[in-house]
């Protein structure tokens, strides 16, 4: 495990279920820092006019515009059991782990109550966590099918 993570060497955009994402290329620790959400600052009032999906709110004065695609950690994927997370230092916008993070693993954080309900809920969340509790829900039902179909045909 690098002292520092170097975004360039250390991470990789890739492939992902919800399009491109970030992953790790080495072991990451619990805690540590991984990539800083870069971009021009603005203000929220002004980035409501934009059209991208690359904004990130500082507070209700200040919005990052993290579009440029050399900001890796626009990659970064939504998740509802994330291994990392956002935070602030003044209006810098920060990711580290929040678990330890193996070589491979996509690096994913919660985008927050207010962008899940607004963009995620409608489509359906592809994280993860989602997906397999969406094919446990799948494999009960199947079951049941069985189950039920194997009661009719005795009571035939
Ligand atoms: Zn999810």
């Amino acid at each position: 495990m690098p002292a520092k993570l170097s975004p360039s060497r250390h991470l990789r955009i890739s492939r992902s279920k919800a399009g491109l994402g970030l992953f790790a290329r080495v072991a990451i620790k619990k805690g540590q820092f991984i990539v800083r959400y870069s971009g021009r600052k603005i203000r929220s009032e002004a980035a409501d006019e934009l059209d991208t999906r690359y904004l990130f709110e500082v507070n209700a004065r200040w919005t990052i515009d993290g579009s440029n695609r050399r900001n890796r950690a626009r990659y970064i994927n939504h998740s509802c059991r994330p291994n990392a997370e956002a935070y602030f230092v003044k209006h810098a916008i920060k990711i580290r782990a929040i678990k330890n993070i193996k070589p491979g693993d996509e690096i994913t954080y919660h985008y927050g109550r207010d962008y899940f309900d607004s963009f995620i809920k409608a489509v359906g969340c592809k994280c993860r966590a989602c997906a397999k509790k969406r094919a446990e829900i799948r494999s009960q039902r199947s079951r049941r099918r069985a189950r039920s179909a194997r009661r009719a045909k005795r009571a035939r």
